[in-house]
């Protein structure tokens, strides 16, 4: 099929001069400066943006500050689910634009950049607009003996946390910005967003979707700029409430460490290595379709890919065969081709890494089952790739290449299976595919993970909490956890005459 036609309305966005957006307003980076975004299909720079830095964050976090002290502190949560109603409305009539500007800057396909990117953005939003209105406290008994006739009512009330910073990576730019920025609001917070610098854009056409959705100024800001610099003044301002992150294990360090020098409050959603494995009683062909989807959807740049498969001995070749057959499918292309089984890497720097890492592996005595060709592509593109004779100590076993790159590992049982699987620093997501109720349901409380998906893998919902154990995170998103994640419990005590008592 041919490629998709760009809107009219995604050349001219890319041809605008990009501003920072802070208080209702475009502005430039006080410090001058731009950063080049490129389309990761041809290579090419499809338009600049602000370089942000530590005075920019600065005015940001005071504009978001005022906005939350201001209208936003006392808008009637009825109002607030309105707005927001409003603006989850405003991305599904702009979706066709916002798919486009995601595949042109992200590389990834337009038809999951529709269905999944925009589509469950606007669904996010939506979502959490209802929160805005069924947050609550609890009321409490307590047992206060003195003085006497006295007796206690206590209550507790769930209050915004205030400002909140936004550090999202470049895998699912515009729907891991809206699930931060979309429960904050719901719970009455202001945000200021700071997108990845590879992948500025949609979080600037979402600024506009805000204003027009009527958000009073300051509400949301974002600001464009490198990590070191734009991102590191988000996470140590001693103005914000919470940081709220999502990126890579090393980084996500870095900015839980300056948020405790100020005593802020943090979530983390970090990188993974997911086991994703294989009964001898499992669906074989349902399996290796899922496992194929599940390290290949996105290029394999997804936290929760599955890049670990274990197989049990008795079916692992026939498993391994089945997604070799479906990585021979799927054809390196630009994401504007619908057609296109795999799309290119975001970035020069993220190709490098995936090469760098299979060639370790096939040093460290690795066998690739499957390589396949990029073709003639002048992007950033690698080929669906599968590795077998692998070792848990080898680096592509234990560390995320966060490519198309899946390691395949047989077991022999399930302690052996148990074993493999923990032998990891990350903890986000794992599945299990298994007919046999009783052997998933024993296994699922031995796998150390924050997610565990049975006969399927990365399926996300507004109302599925998501977060991962050990290094994969702290915190979770999404769903009720979600939403009070950006509250903090007031508790409030009243003292009164005991009517009870005689006067
Ligand atoms: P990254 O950690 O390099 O960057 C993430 C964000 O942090 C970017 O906006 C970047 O500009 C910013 N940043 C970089 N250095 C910073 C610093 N010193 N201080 C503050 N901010 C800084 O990650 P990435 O390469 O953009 O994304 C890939 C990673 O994200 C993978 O590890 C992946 O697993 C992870 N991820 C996790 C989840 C999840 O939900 N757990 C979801 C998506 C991606």
């Amino acid at each position: 099929m041919a490629h998709v036609e760009t809107l009219a309305s995604v050349r001219s966005f890319l041809e605008r001069t990009h501003r920072l957006h802070i208080h209702g307003t475009g502005v430039d980076a006080q410090e001058g400066g731009s950063l080049p975004v490129h389309d990761p299909a041809t290579g090419t720079v499809l338009c600049h943006v602000p370089a942000g830095g530590a005075a920019d964050i600065d005015a940001a976090v005071r504009a978001a500050r005022t906005a939350f002290d201001g209208p936003w502190r006392t808008m009637r949560p009825a109002d607030r689910e309105r707005l927001l109603l409003g603006l989850a409305q405003l991305i599904e009539d702009n979706a066709e634009e916002l798919a486009q500007i995601e595949t042109l800057n992200q590389g990834k396909s337009i038809t999951y950049a529709r269905a999944l990117d925009v589509a469950y953005t606007a669904e996010c939003m939506r979502y959490m607009a209802g929160w805005a209105t069924k947050l609550e406290g609890q009321t409490v008994d307590v047992s206060i003996p003195f003085p006497p006739g006295t007796a206690y009512r206590a209550l507790t009330l769930r209050e915004p946390l205030g400002v909140v910073g936004a550090i999202v990576p470049w895998n699912f730019p515009l729907l891991l910005a809206v699930m931060k920025v979309a429960p904050a609001l719901a719970a009455g917070c202001t945000v200021v967003l700071k997108p990845a610098e590879e992948t500025p854009l949609t979080a600037l056409r979402f600024a506009d979707l805000c204003a027009e959705a009527g958000l009073p100024p300051g509400v949301v800001n974002v600001v464009t700029g490198l990590g070191h610099v734009a991102g590191a003044a988000l996470a140590s301002h001693p103005g914000i409430d919470k940081i709220s992150f999502t990126g890579s294990t090393e980084v996500g360090k870095l900015v839980g460490r300056a948020a405790l020098d100020n005593v802020t409050r943090f979530t983390l959603e970090m990188g993974g290595k997911s086991p994703f494995m294989v009964l001898a009683d499992a669906d074989v062909e349902a399996a290796a379709a899922g496992s194929a989807g599940a390290i290949f959807f996105n290029a394999g740049q997804v936290c929760a890919a599955g890049s670990r498969l274990y197989v049990h001995r008795s079916v692992f070749d026939r498993v391994v065969e089945g997604v070799v057959r479906h990585a021979k499918a799927m054809a390196c292309g630009p994401g504007m081709d619908p057609d296109s089984g795999m799309t290119p890497l975001v970035s020069r720097k993220q190709l490098d890494r995936v090469t760098r890492y299979v060639e370790s592996g096939i040093a460290d005595g690795a066998r690739a089952a499957y390589c396949g060709s990029t073709g003639d592509q002048p992007g950033f593109f690698y080929p669906p790739t599968v590795l077998v004779d692998v070792r848990q100590d080898m680096r592509v076993v234990q560390e995320e290449i966060f490519g198309p790159v899946l390691v395949a590992t047989p077991f022999d049982d399930l302690d052996d299976l148990v074993r493999k699987a923990n032998d990891s620093s990350y903890g986000l997501a794992a599945s299990i595919w298994s007919r046999d109720v009783g052997q998933v349901m024993g296994l699922i409380p031995r796998i150390r993970s924050g997610l565990v998906y049975v006969n399927t893998h990365g399926v996300i919902d507004p109302n599925f909490s998501f977060g991962g154990d050990k290094q994969s995170g702290m915190g979770v998103e999404m769903g009720k956890a979600g939403v009070e994640a950006f509250t903090r419990i007031k508790s409030v005590c009243l003292a009164y005459a005991d009517g009870r008592q005689p006067g």
